[in-house]
């Protein structure tokens, strides 16, 4: 057995709280090892937010030229995308943020970079290949990756995820992705944008089940109207080679459309962390059944000195939520600030176009919690800022407590909503009511300004 490098800190995994963290320890004086297996900057850099959200800018890029003549704008000929010029643009964006993590770490005297994939060999000596670490705090921030269902035939076929997606330089001439929540959807608009033929496959009876039905309709109809096959209440799916690429077959019932076949097909039915190989149990660290870390309001785990932090923990998937573990860890270990998750608001976006933007409750949670609540909505035909940009599909909803007068939540679907939503989301935490916004003066012409108007109409939930 080699002999352990002591290190005050060991940190697994570049995502979203592990540099930062990193960081901050050694502004402390602490000496930290920090490993990486693959790509510094994590799912959110390279292969989730950054590159999904840099093809959302070119599909929406499509969808405006396409529309050009409503706004009495000439372009001649077909409207047409090159795909490898799409994923230039993307890579050099991903390129510039993961090279700036990877550099910020390599550059700190106080933090040893090792590549490789970290496991435990007890509760404070990590093994990195032939290096053995050793350190009393240890934080994990392993993330996740594409969950791979056991559908009958997944293996029989070549599938795309998330990141052999991204890595296609062709346009899939029939793109069928089966899962038709949020990374589902993001995908599925780029790509009919793009000019693919794209159909969405969902087991469940409809889009984006997490949210309410007027929302999930909603979205429904804008992917509809731009041409793109959803096919809902598929509950016997499997997949088999097929000349033309792979057949997925949706249904068990008889007299239905049994099969749709794709040139490819991805799969986007969730998430699993990271944590088979991590060594878990040489540490003695906990997991629930799906393989997440299990964690206290603070982000410990059942082993003094050992940290889950960002996806892995199950406390939250977005990289909002990631950084804010960072934030809670450092607050609690560093400023004696004692910052719990249990302070967080929920809230996160859907980046098809428009957004959606959502916190806090939804209505059938605030239906579900039978306390009388407020509600009220308001079209986005009915947004200003909305017709003149000609972009008036969604709508706005905000719920609101009886009693208390606070904001229980909002789903606001719509153009701009994913940074209107800031002002409700800021009055919650402000713990402060509904009426602060209701009289706050917003600047015209925004789709902000809505927002008290829309609060103005607030009547009792039925
Ligand atoms: C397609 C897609 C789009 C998304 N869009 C958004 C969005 O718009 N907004 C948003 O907020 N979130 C989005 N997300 C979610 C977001 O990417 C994640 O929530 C976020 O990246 C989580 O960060 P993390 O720090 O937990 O882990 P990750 O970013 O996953 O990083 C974990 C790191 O740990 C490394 N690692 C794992 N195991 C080991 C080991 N044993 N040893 C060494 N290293 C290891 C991995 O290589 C990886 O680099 C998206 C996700 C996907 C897939």
């Amino acid at each position: 057995m080699p002999q352990a490098t002591k290190y005050d800190a060991i940190v697994i995994g570049a995502g979203q709280a592990g540099p930062s963290l990193a960081s901050r320890l050694t502004q402390t004086g602490k000496t930290v090892a920090f490993v990486e297996r693959h790509l510094f900057g994590g799912t959110c850099v390279n292969t989730g937010c950054t590159p999904t959200k840099a093809m959302v800018a070119s599909a929406y890029a499509a969808h405006v030229a396409r529309r050009a003549a409503e706004y009495g704008v000439n372009l001649s000929g077909p409207i047409t995308v090159d795909i490898k010029a799409v994923n230039a643009r993307r890579d050099a964006i991903v390129a510039k943020s993961r090279t700036g993590v990877e550099g910020w770490l390599r550059n700190n005297q106080k933090i040893t970079v090792l590549t490789g994939t970290a496991s435990f060999e007890s509760p404070t000596t990590v093994r990195v290949g032939d290096d053995l670490l050793e350190a009393p705090q240890i934080f994990l921030n392993v993330g996740g990756r594409a969950t791979i269902p056991d559908f009958p035939g997944v293996h029989d076929v070549p599938f795309l995820d998330n990141t052999s997606l991204l890595a296609l330089d062709i346009l899939p001439k029939h793109l069928v992705i089966v899962g038709g929540s949020y990374i589902g959807i993001e995908f599925g608009q780029i790509y009919r944008r793009f000019g693919s033929e794209v159909t969405i496959i969902e087991k469940g009876p409809r889009l984006v089940y997490r949210e309410d039905e007027d929302v999930s309709a909603a979205v429904l109809e804008i992917l509809q109207g731009e041409g793109i096959n959803v096919r809902l209440n598929a509950e016997c799916i499997t997949l088999a080679p097929h000349e033309h690429g792979v057949e997925v077959g949706v249904t068990c019932a008889e007299g239905e459309e049994p099969s749709t076949v794709g040139s490819h097909v991805l799969l986007a039915v969730g998430r699993t962390p990271n944590t088979q190989d991590l060594g878990l149990d040489k540490a003695g660290v906990l997991t629930d059944k799906h393989g997440y870390v299990l964690v206290d309001d603070q982000l410990r785990t059942n082993v003094e000195g050992i940290y889950a932090l960002g996806d892995c923990n199950g406390k939250g998937a977005f990289t909002h939520t990631a950084y804010n573990d960072y934030e809670i860890v450092a607050a609690n270990l560093l400023d004696n600030d004692p910052r719990r998750v249990s302070d967080r608001i929920p809230c996160y976006a859907m980046f098809m176009d428009p957004p959606l933007a959502r916190i806090g409750l939804t209505e059938a949670e605030v239906r579900a919690t039978g306390k009388p609540a407020l509600i009220a909505t308001r079209p986005m035909t009915r947004v200003n800022r909305a017709l003149e940009k000609g972009e008036s599909l969604g709508f706005m909803k905000v719920l609101v407590d009886a009693d208390t007068k606070k904001i229980l939540g909002a789903s606001l679907f719509g153009v701009g909503c994913d940074e209107a939503i800031h002002c409700l989301l800021d009055t919650m935490y402000a713990g402060a009511p509904y009426t602060t916004v209701l009289r706050a003066v917003h600047i015209h012409p925004t789709v902000s300004e809505l927002i008290p108007t829309l609060l103005g109409d607030l009547k009792p939930l039925e």
